[in-house]
Order: C-alpha cells, then sequence, then structure tokens
C-alpha cells in the first residue's frame, strides 16, 4: 500500500541491475524506468520478467513471474550466481579462425541441451573459406547438421547468411557463445548498428562500475527479437557441469540412457548397456562418444 503513490501496476522486463537497483523496460510504453526491488521478491537477474510500480522517473517491482530458465555460474568460491533468465535460444559461433574445436561445440551444446536452450552453429567467416584447406571444418560443420542442428553459414565482410540470421533471432531472446576472436562482436554489431554493447558501456550509469562490468544487458534487435550479453555469457559452455547433464546434453545419447539394465549404469562394462550398444551399431558415433568422455574426464578440474 505504502506504493500506491508510485502509480499503476505494470509488467516489464529486467534489462540490466546493478546491485540493488535495477533497470525495468515497461512492456506497455517502452521507458526504461530505474527501480528498487521490494524485499519479499527473490534475486532478480537481466532478462527476468517482473511487475513494477512505474512512479516515472523511477519505480519499485513488487513480483518476478516464473522463469523459463536461468543461467547460473560458479564465482570464485564456487558459489553459483545467478547470471540471466528467460534465454531461448544460444548463437554458438565458430569460424576458420581462431581454429574451431568440436569438444568445445560439444560443451556449449550441452550447456544449451541442460538448460532448455535451442542452440543454432554458426559458421562464420564463410568469406575466408577454402574448401580444400577447410575440408576439415566442413566436414565437422556438416556432423552436427546430420545430428539434428540448424547451422547459419554467414560472413561479416560479404554479409552473406545475415538474413537467415536476423530471421533465426525474431522472437526470441538470445546469447551469443563462442571462442575470442570467432566474430561475436562482429555480428552484433552488423545486426544492430549503433548499438554500444561493449563492457565498459553499462559502468557510466552506475556507481559500482567495476561490479557492473560482468552483469548482462538486454539489447532489441531492429528486426525483433532480443539479446542478452555479457562477458562471462559469451563463455557460459565452461560453466560447472555433472556427468549426468554431460550425458543429457548429447542429443544422440540422451534416448538410450533410460533403456540401460542397471539404474546407476555407467555406460563403461555393465551387462545390458543400451548406450554401449547404440555405440557398436553406430547409433552414437565413435568422435562424438569419445568427446563425451573428455568432457566428463575433465569436470572439477580447474580451467
Ligand atoms: P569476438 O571476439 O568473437 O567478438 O570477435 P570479433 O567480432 O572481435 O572479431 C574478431 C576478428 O575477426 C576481427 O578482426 C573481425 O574483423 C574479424 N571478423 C569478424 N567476422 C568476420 C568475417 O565474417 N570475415 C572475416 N574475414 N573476418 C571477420
Ligand atoms: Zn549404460
Amino acid at each position: 500500500l505504502q506504493d500506491t503513490h508510485l502509480g499503476d501496476e505494470e509488467f516489464g522486463v529486467v534489462i540490466a541491475h546493478y546491485g540493488v537497483q535495477i533497470d525495468v523496460e515497461s512492456k506497455l510504453t517502452g521507458d526504461v524506468v530505474r527501480c528498487h526491488v521490494r524485499a519479499n521478491v527473490p534475486a532478480l537477474v537481466t532478462g527476468d520478467r517482473v511487475v513494477f510500480h512505474n512512479g516515472n522517473p523511477t519505480g519499485v517491482v513488487v513480483a518476478q513471474e516464473e522463469r523459463d530458465n536461468i543461467l547460473e555460474r560458479p564465482d570464485h568460491r564456487g558459489q553459483l550466481k545467478l547470471v540471466a533468465a528467460n534465454i531461448n535460444h544460444m548463437l554458438l559461433v565458430v569460424a576458420p579462425f581462431p581454429e574451431a574445436h568440436a569438444n568445445l561445440i560439444d560443451r556449449y551444446l550441452i550447456a544449451a541441451e541442460t538448460n532448455d536452450i535451442e542452440p543454432v552453429l554458426l559458421l562464420n567467416k564463410t568469406d575466408l573459406i577454402d574448401p580444400a584447406k577447410h575440408a576439415k571444418l566442413i566436414r565437422m560443420v556438416d556432423s552436427y547438421e546430420e545430428l539434428g542442428y540448424r547451422v547459419v553459414r554467414a560472413s561479416c565482410v560479404n554479409e552473406a547468411g545475415l538474413s537467415e540470421l536476423t530471421e533465426f533471432l525474431k522472437d526470441h531472446t538470445t546469447v551469443f557463445v563462442g571462442q575470442s576472436g570467432v566474430g561475436k562482436s562482429s555480428l552484433i554489431n552488423a545486426l544492430m548498428p549503433g548499438t554500444d554493447t561493449r563492457v565498459g558501456a553499462l559502468s557510466e550509469s552506475s556507481q559500482k562500475g567495476r561490479h557492473t562490468t560482468t552483469t548482462a544487458k538486454l539489447f532489441h534487435f531492429p528486426s525483433g527479437g532480443d539479446l542478452i550479453d555479457s562477458p562471462g555469457i559469451r563463455e557460459f559452455s565452461l560453466w560447472h557441469m555433472q556427468p549426468d547433464d554431460v550425458y543429457g546434453g548429447f542429443k544422440e545419447i540422451r534416448p538410450f540412457l533410460g533403456l540401460c539394465k542397471f539404474r546407476d549404469c555407467h555406460h563403461d562394462r555393465e551387462p545390458g548397456c543400451a548406450v554401449q550398444a547404440a555405440l557398436e551399431n553406430g547409433n552414437i558415433s565413435a568422435n562424438r562418444w569419445q568427446s563425451c568422455q573428455q568432457i566428463i574426464q575433465g569436470l572439477g578440474q580447474p580451467k
């Protein structure tokens, strides 16, 4: 009741957060309102849908709507921290340079699959691709397409694939991930000319500059769809994972997991292992199995 002077309840989305203050964009007007958060509202992150009292120019968030998903990452003490909410697309960018590694792609795909995010593999810098020199890369990208993943082949130099990408981004909230140097910033700049998504762009409007440089921010693509971006999100495949997440994150292994004779099967040498059977008869490729085992063996080791 004490907030009634702040005006009517509106729906909004969190587009940035700075410690105790957050920026909420009104669904009704598109205005960005700097808000405090009522004490009974759970911790909010960029991408959260909220109900707020718009007291123009400031407001108060009074409720959080249910999340579709939430990305969490461990801090330096290993404690999980919330990063961003309600992400439905992952654009996984690879390029001929820096060289693309299947094992890293598989890590990103696991992160997408286990967070209920639809991935698309974007092969960037196709202007640099020479079919003879890059036969291995081309085969690798084709193999993901054969697994059922959507692939977009693009170039920021000649703009190939950018209209297909624009279509993919519409009506969804996407994160761009991939190794440094593959062209994520270039793609974002090509799709959102004039938007400053640089790391430092946030700190100006906040007292806690150093803190905010790592928090996520939400941007709108001019042709529709949203981007949630932060330096941490761009490499979120490297976050904390459990062995079960890894098996479950391989879409061609997942269907066999419930079919083993023993419920606690390690898919190693147990009798009646459906996963080993699928591997033997070629339903799971040796390459992907090897990548899966390599990821599991590396779990819990410092990166
Ligand atoms: P990020 O680290 O993933 O954000 O990568 P950047 O966007 O900073 O790009 C890294 C380098 O690749 C820059 O020198 C870009 O100009 C270059 N680059 C990006 N996209 C393309 C492309 O499609 N073709 C070519 N030839 N170079 C590109
Ligand atoms: Zn098994």
